[in-house]
């Protein structure tokens, strides 16, 4: 068995017999890493706390056949603000279910795991209507689903020429009123989902709620849900809780 060094963000973990978890992380060298904490469940663990979803973690691991295994794991940054305020946590949760889902086994992924670093930091130091959505844009568009915006998806006329009206999830781009599918789009969503994706993000965070953000939320879970061809459980804890 290979030792190796890398770090990763705890998605969730789950019991394993008497004093054990299972711990499933992102990382930037290993991509998504499924591994046991031996005794983590024991009062006088040597890994304390530190193995709880959220956390950034700094780890030395045996690579295993099926499962690595944990042998060292130092915190790198706790999130505590965001542990301290369910709406925050809540939102983190959205963001490490979708993580999981897009994230490959063993396949390097240092980009999805800044972004994810970056969001919990973000999240950390202030809460944002925009944070979750923004992030469902920005992963699709690293995932190759970078939404079709600055044309109509239909009849490729440019934006410029045209007004862009609807959303279809199908063809994963802005329509004319000619082609209009799909979701109704308002202008103010149009743009805010133009400054998420070009680099726009900073000043998209400050945003205060309002019909706009609401609409671009809406839309980054739907077009998320369509790419990943399932619902997002946290999304829909928060509609109905
Ligand atoms: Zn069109």
């Amino acid at each position: 068995m290979s030792l190796y060094r890398d770090q990763g963000v705890v998605l969730r973990t789950w019991k394993l017999g008497e004093a054990d978890r299972i711990v499933v992380l992102i990382t930037p060298g290993h991509g998504k890493v499924r591994a046991v904490a031996k005794g983590v469940r024991k009062t006088k663990s040597r890994f304390g706390g530190r193995l709880e979803p959220l956390t950034n973690v700094s780890l030395l691991l045996y690579e295993g056949r099926e499962l690595d295994v944990i042998t060292q794991a130092e915190t790198i940054e706790h999130f505590r603000p965001i542990r301290e305020d369910l709406d925050r946590m809540t939102d983190a949760m959205a963001l490490l279910e979708v993580v999981d889902h897009v994230a490959q086994e063993r396949e390097a992924s240092p980009r999805l795991y800044q972004m994810l670093v970056g969001a919990l930091g973000a999240l950390a130091a202030r809460r944002s209507p925009l944070l979750v959505p923004a992030f469902f844009w920005k992963l699709l568009s690293l995932e190759g689903a970078h939404p079709l915006l600055g044309e109509c998806a239909g009849c490729q006329t440019p934006a410029a020429v045209t007004d862009l009206v609807a959303f279809d999830l199908a063809q994963g781009g802005a329509l004319c009123r000619s082609c209009r599918q799909g979701l109704p789009m308002s202008p103010a969503a149009l743009a805010l989902i133009r400054r998420i994706l070009e680099g726009g993000l900073a000043g998209v965070l400050v945003e205060p709620g309002g019909p706009a953000v609401a609409e671009v939320a809406a839309l980054a879970t739907r077009s998320m849900e369509q790419h990943l061809e399932r619902r997002l459980r946290s999304m829909h804890l928060l509609e109905h809780g």
